[in-house]
């Protein structure tokens, strides 16, 4: 159903006292996420909007501003933070923005887990357990501004993923706990296994108000810079790195052409050298800097984060993932990126026919993650956008030099192939989502083009 069919007084009527935005301005800001991150994707979605925007304060709003939407027949995008990269709390079909981010409490810390609403942030989340002497186990670098029930819904992984694996990794996240989408919403729990119906859905089936998260004891993580002239050697050293007995909480091995976007850091990233960005524990520190020898690398910086804050240091983090991607962004409009899945073990051969056959188009960037207990490497290279089908050559040519991709110019789950869309999922959103109203369009390219042209 478009907008401009739909009984938008009776659903104001049925959601009194809930607070909503209807600025048109305002309402336009909170349709977005970061999908201009991709020139595709930009131009797909940069014309999308909601109705209305609702920010409901606790569970007991949220259920009845799920009852409303399913009766007055409204189309549901919910929102955390907007940070997510490929248009996920963009609503295709209009209807309204549900932002969480006022069920920000922390509910309960015990000893290896947290309990929390969903929309707190990341940051002051990771805060709060960190009182208690503990720390998540993985975090995006956008920390400040997306919240955990975005990550859990949207993202993957991140900082912290070297250590402890994704967010799918079983035990990671213990349970979610969902509101469905129905006249007399329920409460549906997901524990074990299950979370994996919920996790990096979209918000297609279900709303996530509460989550439980498992923690572990804090480590004064300390930023680490060393300097490579030849880019295999970082690679190699961040191999070095993964080993259950270090404490490594990032490794992150970056191109030197990206050190002109880093220009705070320059005194330690010039460029021309590669680097390594990590996160070393305490008791890791000598045998890293041992190791950084051995491979020909230099330590440039190894501060703590106390003496990182007090030098205004930028933090390791911010140089690693997509937070290179922004840097690169900030200076230059152009470029965009790529999600590249590596064969293990590694073959350099990859990269120097990337660098041979692509050279200033493609800046190199790769970071180590664990994935059900085995290392892996992934890569976020920096291309210079042309146009789609230049983008595609390049991605494809990855593919053919057996690398994964995982496309980050679609919108939709299936076609994204972070996560393959199985029956299981599907019989959730049947359940969690009777109308179809969660977030239509973003499940697989099928469903979005039924979705767009219903309302054209
Ligand atoms: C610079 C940069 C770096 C990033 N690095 C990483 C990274 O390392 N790893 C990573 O995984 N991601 C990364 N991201 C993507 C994104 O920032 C994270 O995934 C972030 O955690 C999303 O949280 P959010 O609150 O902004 O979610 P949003 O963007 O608001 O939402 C994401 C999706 O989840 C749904 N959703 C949100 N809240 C709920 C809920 N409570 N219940 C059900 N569905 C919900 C939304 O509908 C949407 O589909 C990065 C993005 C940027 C711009």
């Amino acid at each position: 159903m478009s907008d401009s069919m739909i009984d938008w007084d009776g659903f104001r009527a049925a959601i009194t006292g809930i607070a909503i935005i209807d600025d048109a301005q305002k309402v336009r800001l909170k349709s977005r996420d970061y999908f201009w991150y991709s020139p595709v994707l930009n131009e797909q979605l940069k014309g999308c909007r909601a109705h209305l925007v609702v920010l409901p304060k606790n569970e007991k709003e949220v259920i009845q501003v799920a009852s409303a939407c399913a009766k007055f027949k409204i189309p549901v995008t919910i929102r955390g933070g907007g940070t997510g990269n490929y248009g996920q709390a963009v609503p295709l079909v209009g209807g309204i923005i549900l932002e969480l981010t006022k069920l920000n409490k922390v509910l309960e810390i015990g000893d290896g887990f947290v309990r929390t609403e969903a929309g707190i942030m990341i940051e002051a989340l990771d805060e709060a357990v960190h009182e208690e002497g503990q720390e998540l186990l993985m975090w995006p670098s956008t920390r400040n501004i997306a919240t955990i029930g975005g990550f859990i819904a949207g993202g993957s992984g991140g900082i912290g993923s070297v250590r402890h694996g994704v967010l799918r990794d079983d035990g990671n996240v213990r349970s979610l706990r969902i509101v469905t989408l129905e006249e007399e919403p329920r409460i549906i729990i997901l524990e074990g296994a299950d979370i994996q119906k919920a996790h990096h859905a979209y918000g297609t089936n279900g709303i996530i108000t509460e989550l439980e998260l498992a923690v572990r004891p804090a480590v004064d993580w300390h930023h680490a810079i060393v300097l490579f002239d030849n880019y295999e050697q970082g690679i190699r050293f961040g191999e070095a790195l993964c080993r259950e007995d270090y404490d490594i909480y990032l490794i992150s091995v970056v191109d030197k052409r990206f050190s002109a976007f880093y220009r705070e850091l320059k005194d330690y990233f010039p460029p021309d050298k590669h680097a390594v960005f990590a996160m070393v524990g305490p008791e890791t520190i000598e045998a890293f800097k041992v190791d950084a020898a051995r491979f020909g690398g230099m330590v440039s910086l190894m501060v703590s984060e106390a003496e990182r804050a007090a030098a205004d240091i930028p933090p390791t983090y911010e140089c690693s993932w997509n937070h290179t991607t922004l840097q690169a962004l900030k200076s230059d409009r152009t470029w965009t990126y790529l999600q590249v899945a590596y064969p293990q073990p590694y073959k350099p051969a990859i990269d120097a026919v990337i660098m041979a056959e692509f050279g200033d188009e493609v800046y190199l960037h790769h970071e180590f993650a664990r994935e059900r207990g085995d290392y892996q490497l992934f890569a976020l290279p920096l291309v210079k956008y042309t146009g789609k089908e230049r983008l595609y050559e390049i991605s494809n040519r990855f593919e053919e030099l057996g690398a994964g991709i995982f496309d980050a110019h679609v919108y939709t789950i299936a076609e994204g192939g972070m996560k393959v869309i199985d029956p299981v999922q599907m019989a959730f959103k049947e359940e969690a989502d009777p109308h179809g109203l969660m977030n239509p369009g973003k499940t697989s390219a099928e469903e979005a083009e039924k979705v767009l042209a219903a309302i054209s």
